[in-house]
């Protein structure tokens, strides 16, 4: 393959050896397979190039059957020669990402003796699996060592050493593959098997950004991000950070404090408005006369508990049927209901078969919620 020999070739000249029609994602597209190419297709965690053949969208690369297929938007002749451009802004972005995953995952390898046991590039996120649980202090190191090294501008080779080599030397993801291994070397920190296209140098890499991590399948997960990708997600916090402080009219390191006190702000008015609904509602039930049996109120968004409270205190003064609903008409209505003497989850069962309402309870109380306007509630009751 030519991305193989050269991660910075960016066009080729190429003749088609097969194209067939197939669908992408319902689409119809063109199956191409080339007699050599610069596409790096989807595998080992790493979404595929795209770019073009003459004027034709390349919209994904696959491998089946050991045959490199190039996804076109439109086809070619057998036998047509095609020239191909991949999109270098998306291939060199994969590249730092890639190269970034190696760097962390060596320095978490040479550290902590962690393995890498998943990876991930597509274009919105990069995930590195490894097989021990890393703390907090231990991915900061593993993150400022990457950036020191990135800094250093240290030389990333790769090269297909012959077997006596391959098998004196120690590195990572050594396992049996049929053909030649490929290896990837960042001088000094990693070695490893690998088959995707690199940066030169860490320098290339730009930055490496720790965005979370966290306990996975024993081990752990952590998002990285590369080059002009971490630039773009640190102007995103930037602006999401901003909005906030100014949104509260607050300096950007007096935000933790600030949503505290709102935090606490909102909670002292619930309580007050806790207080003022249950005042409410005790003078209205102060008014009913005692001589009532049953006993329904309707009243506007009031909360479940203050509710509760309400039916207990008519359950004292009245033996039939008490209630309290809460709502309007439009928009339906959560209830309430209790009694000395009536069955209370009996009624429940009458008001969700006449008026489909939802919920149960106890003999003593039941709650729930009914769509149904007050007139129909009323008559049902
Ligand atoms: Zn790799």
């Amino acid at each position: 393959m030519l991305y193989d020999r050269d991660a910075y070739a960016k066009e080729f000249i190429a003749k088609v050896i097969s194209c067939e029609e197939a669908k992408k994602d319902d689409v119809t597209a063109y199956k191409v397979v080339l007699n050599h190419t610069l596409f790096f297709p989807e595998q080992g965690g790493q979404s595929s190039d795209i770019g073009t053949l003459d004027k034709t969208k390349v919209i994904d690369v696959q491998i089946e059957n050991g045959l490199v297929y190039h996804y076109c938007t439109a086809g070619f002749l057998i036998g047509e020669e095609v020239h191909g451009i991949i999109d270098w802004e998306h291939r060199f972005n994969n590249m730092q990402q890639h190269t970034g995953e190696h760097l962390f995952t060596g320095i978490a390898h040479n550290s902590y003796g962690a393995e890498n046991v998943g990876f991930h590039l597509s274009d919105n996120t990069v995930t590195l699996d490894l097989d021990i649980e890393l703390s907090e202090e231990q991915v900061d190191f593993i993150e400022r060592k990457a950036n020191e090294i990135i800094a250093s501008d240290v030389e990333v080779k790769a090269y297909y050493p012959n077997q006596e080599l391959l098998g004196a030397i120690n590195y990572r993801s050594k396992k049996e593959i049929d053909g030649p291994v490929r290896l990837v070397e960042i001088e000094g920190v990693d070695l490893c098997a690998c088959c995707a296209p690199h940066v030169k140098s860490t320098g290339q890499i730009g930055m490496l950004k720790v965005i979370s991590y966290g306990k996975y399948k024993g081990g752990t997960r952590v998002y990285i991000l590369c080059g002009l990708r971490a630039l773009e997600d640190y102007n995103r916090r930037m602006k999401i950070l901003a909005s906030s402080y100014q949104k509260l009219n607050c300096k950007e390191d007096e935000l933790p404090d600030k949503i505290d006190g709102l935090i606490e702000d909102t909670k002292q008015l619930k309580y007050r408005i806790n207080d003022i609904e249950t005042g409410l509602l005790n003078d209205r039930i102060e008014t009913i006369s005692p001589n009532l049996t049953d006993v329904t109120i309707f009243v506007e968004d009031v909360d479940t508990k203050i509710m509760r409270d309400g039916v207990n205190t008519l359950v004292e003064r009245h033996d039939g049927l008490c209630a309290i609903f809460s709502g309007n008409d439009d928009d339906g209505y959560n209830f309430v209901i209790g009694s000395k003497s009536r069955d209370c989850s009996a009624i429940a069962t009458g008001l969700r078969e006449l008026l489909g309402a939802k919920g149960g309870g106890s003999k003593q109380m039941a709650q729930g919620s009914v769509n149904a306007t007050r007139t129909q509630i009323e008559n049902t009751l």
